[in-house]
């Protein structure tokens, strides 16, 4: 392999046909090429796998041997392994999905030196007979790198911590000389501490990306009838599009699968409660397939590396705004443009409220937790840009997007200081008159003046709150009263769910705060979503990469026919073999050369080689 170039940018455009690098990464890779240690912080689709793919071929290429990549994701080293041999890269994986003979096959290519890249659990760096193995080879020079992937799994205050990471701090202690970047996409800064000191990374150079990921629309909906909602969104916007939905319970989780199944979506269900070959076979569909939707809790997601997943819906709310985003990330890592799509409602607040107060874990932990959901349900309730919310949060500074629901229609808004003064007098009431606390059922009735059983039982007609509040529809109710329990104002107890007062309720009662509220999206009644249709470039938006006129679109779709087929072949997903960004630029540029060809950005030298040929007479034939 010596004939070819070890330097970063012809490894780039000649194995992975990319014209240029992309941000940090040509920093990173030369630090690292020149045996540096590095931390990189990259949110998801930042290209965070060519920071270490690259020094592995380049050191490689001047003699240094083989790099051990760790990842926690068994189930998929092998569709990563695939791409790289598909671009030409001499990789593999070790586990225990292995026979012992194609083991001892990889160890042999491993300790011959002859391996680029081999991708190993973090559990089978504390394996003896593994780290014999390594010392060998460490003791020959041809120990070359180690690349820690989803490096805050070290972290316990992260959200994916595995114990066997902890063990990888002893590859520093035993391979002092032998460089390590460790990646992720985990923003917060207590997790970034932890990596550093866990995997004893306090001499690594930190390369911080932003983590804004300008082509992910954000959208939340107010919750009216969630499921038709959701469909109407998936039909109007996502038709046939690969994406996720996140719900919170595994019930749920499965109810909604079946549900969008009899609605004609193709929809599988993804859950640990699942036996692991129903996991396996449905996360494979999806990565293969070109438009499942998966409905899982989130047990689903980490390393998922399909780059054209366009829509992530949330039908619940996520615990905190660091899990919405790693959640929402997942959408878009090709670039193209997608969605973020949320619905949220009163009972998403009480229910997040519920499971930190119900919640074994010591006061002051609850209090972080609680802090977090505050920040989550402000993003929620904004009336301003999402974007520059969410990285505020992360401590970025940023202006209006122009690419979320707010900024795209900005929400009306209306002085609910007086509804709210209504509705707190009226849980003051209830209380005064017996002491009896009440949900938020009964509370609504008791405002807007509608007679029920339970009014009459307890005599609420006479209520010096009794209808006071008439001339407001329940939706609206529901809102004011899901903003007063977002606030704190008002807080929720019990196995009923019963309405009490916060201290930080007078205020408001004497009039001292002043809230502004969100308009309730009109008219939701048939489960017809609000925005529909009206918001600019909304729904028709083109899901494919770049526009395509009807010729070229025919074109793209004789790609994708033939990239099925030979996915199929290979045993990989079709975005392996090209992802469609590429093939869409074949189809619009319809190259008549294998020169011409070989231009096209992810066209690399061995896919060239392999399938050029082929590629031309496609497109001679469409
Ligand atoms: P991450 O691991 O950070 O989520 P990936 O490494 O999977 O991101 O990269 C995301 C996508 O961007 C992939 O489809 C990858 O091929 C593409 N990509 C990365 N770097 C470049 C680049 N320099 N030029 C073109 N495409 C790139
Ligand atoms: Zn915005």
């Amino acid at each position: 392999m010596s004939s070819h170039p070890a330097v970063p940018i012809q490894i780039l455009q000649e194995v992975f046909g990319y014209p240029a690098f992309r941000g940090a990464q040509a920093d990173i890779v030369d630090h690292v090429v020149a045996a540096g240690d590095a931390l990189v912080l990259m949110p998801t689709g930042g290209g965070k796998s060519l920071c270490y793919q690259i020094p592995a071929i380049a050191r490689h290429r001047t003699g240094q041997g083989v790099t051990v990549v760790v990842s926690p994701l068994i189930a998929l080293m092998h569709d990563q392994v695939g791409a790289l041999e598909e671009a030409g890269v001499h990789a593999a994986f070790l586990n225990s999905t292995l026979s012992s003979d194609q083991a001892s096959h990889v160890e042999r290519e491993m300790m011959g030196g002859r391996l680029v890249m081999l991708y190993a659990a973090p559990e089978r760096i504390t394996n003896p007979r593994f780290l014999a193995q390594l010392d060998s080879l460490y003791e020959r020079g041809l120990l070359s790198l180690f690349a820690i992937d989803e490096a805050h799994c070290v972290s316990q205050w992260g959200h994916d911590f595995r114990s066997e990471y902890l063990a990888l701090s002893l590859l520093h202690e035993r391979y002092p000389e032998v460089p390590r970047i460790a990646l992720t996409a985990t923003a917060d800064e207590l997790t970034r501490a932890d990596i550093i000191e866990r995997l004893r990374l306090e001499e690594a150079r930190i390369f911080i990306s932003s983590f804004d990921r300008p082509n992910i629309r954000y959208a939340i909906v107010e919750k009216d009838k969630p499921r038709e909602q959701l469909l109407r969104f998936i039909q109007d916007e996502h038709a046939d599009d690969a994406g996720v939905v996140y719900c919170q319970s595994r019930k749920k989780v499965e109810e909604t699968a079946a549900w969008l199944e009899a609605e004609g979506i193709k929809a599988l269900p993804y859950h640990a409660g699942l036996d692991a070959a129903v996991r396996q076979r449905h996360q494979d569909r999806f990565l293969r397939e070109d438009s499942i939707v998966m409905v899982a809790t989130i047990a689903f997601g980490m390393g998922i590396d399909k780059p054209d997943v366009r829509f992530v819906a949330h039908l619940d709310l996520p615990k905190n705004i660091e899990s919405y985003y790693q959640e929402t990330g997942r959408a878009g890592r090709d670039g193209a443009a997608a969605d973020a799509w949320m619905t949220y409602g009163l009972a998403d607040v009480v229910n997040q409220r519920r499971m930190i107060d119900e919640s074994p874990a010591g006061e002051e932990f609850k209090k972080g937790q609680r802090g977090k959901l505050d920040a989550l349900l402000a993003l929620a309730e904004a009336t301003d840009c999402r974007r520059v919310r969410l990285l505020s949060y992360f401590g970025e500074m940023s202006t209006a997007c122009g690419n979320c629901d707010n900024c795209l229609v900005p929400p009306a808004t209306w002085d609910g200081t007086d509804a709210a003064r209504k509705l707190l007098s009226c849980i003051y009431r209830f209380h005064q008159n017996g002491g009896q606390r009440f949900g938020a059922g009964h509370l609504i009735d008791v405002l807007r003046g509608k007679v029920t059983d339970k009014v009459t039982q307890y005599g609420h007609q006479t209520l010096s709150t009794w209808a006071i509040g008439a001339d407001l529809p329940e939706t609206q109710w529901r809102a004011v009263l899901r903003q007063l329990i977002a606030l704190g104002h008002v807080f929720t107890e019990g196995e009923y769910q019963t309405l009490a007062l916060a201290d930080s309720a007078r205020s408001v009662l004497k009039g001292e705060v002043q809230l502004l509220l969100r308009v309730p999206s009109v008219a939701p009644k048939k489960g017809k979503l609000s925005r529909g249709g009206s918001k600019p470039g909304g729904s028709g938006r083109s899901t494919a990469p770049v526009d395509l006129d009807e010729a070229a679109q025919a074109r793209f779709e004789q790609l994708k026919a033939w990239r099925a087929e030979v996915a199929k072949e290979h045993g990989l997903p079709a975005y392996v073999i090209f992802q469609n960004v590429t093939l869409a630029e074949m189809a619009r540029q319809q190259p008549q050369s294998l020169d011409e060809l070989g231009q096209i950005s992810g066209v690399g030298a061995k896919k060239l080689e392999a399938y050029g040929a082929e590629i031309l007479r496609v497109l001679d034939d469409a």
